[in-house]
C-alpha cells in the first residue's frame, strides 16, 4: 500500500461524516467511456457534436437521430459497478459515507448498494412520457427501436439532464448541504470543469479534502490529498480494512 492510501485509509478510518462527489471517471474502469476525454465521445466519427445531440433543441427537432446516438453511445446495459462503486457502497453501509454526489447517468452507484445517490445529471435508467409523465424503467428503451412511445402516444425521453436544460433544483440544493455539511470530502474521477461541479465543491469547509484523479484538477490547490491513481483500486485498498 502507498503512502498516500494509507493516509486516506487513516482519514477515512476517523470519520463518520464523509461525501463523494464522482464524475466520469469513476464509470470509465466499468468500460464506460468518459464522455469528455481526448478518447472519448467527442472524437468519434458522427454528424453533429455529441454536445449538440445531446441537447434539448436537437431531442425535441431531431428525436429519432437523438435516440440513434443515445442507445448506440450512452447507453451501457451490460456494465457492472466496479471496486470505486462497491467500496462506497460498503461505506456507506458502515455509517461513514453520507452521501454520494455523481455527475454519471449510469445508475452504477445505485446498483452496487448505494443508497443516497445524488444524480446531478439524472439517470438513464428512468425514462418519463413527455405528456402523462408516465415512468419507464430502461427497458422500454432497450426492447423498442426508433422513439420510443408511451402507451398515451407521448414521447418517452431519459430522466437525464440535456444540455439546455436546467439541473434538479432540489438535488442540486441537497448537494450543497450534504458537502457543507461533510467532514470529510473525497473527489473522485473528475476534473471538475463541468458546471456546476466546481461551484458545488466550493461549499465545503471540512476537515479533509482528496482528490483522486489521473490528471490535475482545478482544485489540487485546495486539496490536503491528492492520489493520481485508479480510483476504483485507490478505493478498494483504502477501505479493505475499515
Ligand atoms: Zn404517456
Amino acid at each position: 500500500m502507498t503512502s498516500a492510501i494509507m493516509k486516506l485509509e487513516k482519514i477515512i478510518q476517523n470519520s463518520s461524516n464523509i461525501v463523494f462527489f464522482g464524475g466520469a471517471g469513476v464509470s470509465t474502469e466499468s468500460g464506460i467511456p468518459d464522455f469528455r476525454s481526448a478518447k472519448g465521445l467527442y472524437h468519434e466519427k458522427y454528424k453533429y457534436r455529441p454536445e449538440m445531440i445531446l441537447s434539448r433543441t436537437f431531442f425535441d427537432n431531431n428525436t429519432e437521430e437523438f435516440y440513434r446516438f443515445y442507445r448506440e453511445k450512452m447507453l451501457y446495459p451490460n456494465a457492472k459497478p466496479n471496486d470505486a462503486h462497491i467500496a462506497l457502497a460498503e461505506l456507506e453501509g458502515q455509517g461513514k459515507l453520507k452521501a454520494i454526489i455523481t455527475q454519471n447517468v449510469d445508475g452504477l452507484h445505485t446498483l452496487a448498494g448505494s443508497k443516497n445517490v445524488l444524480e446531478l445529471h439524472g439517470s438513464a435508467l428512468r425514462n418519463i412520457c413527455l405528456i402523462c409523465e408516465e415512468q419507464y424503467t430502461l427497458d422500454k428503451i432497450l426492447e423498442t427501436e426508433g422513439i420510443p412511445h408511451c402507451m398515451c402516444g407521448g414521447i418517452i425521453k431519459p430522466d437525464v439532464v440535456l444540455y439546455e436544460e436546467m439541473l434538479n433544483a432540489s438535488v442540486t440544493a441537497n448537494a450543497a448541504k450534504v458537502i457543507y455539511d461533510a467532514d470529510v470530502l473525497i473527489v473522485g474521477g473528475t476534473s471538475l470543469n463541468v458546471y456546476p461541479a466546481a461551484g458545488l465543491i466550493e461549499h465545503y469547509c471540512g476537515k479533509a479534502l482528496v482528490m483522486i484523479n489521473k490528471t490535475k484538477t482545478s482544485y489540487d490547490r485546495n486539496a490536503d490529498l491528492i492520489i493520481r491513481d485508479n480510483i476504483g483500486e485507490t478505493l478498494r485498498k483504502a477501505v479493505e480494512n475499515i
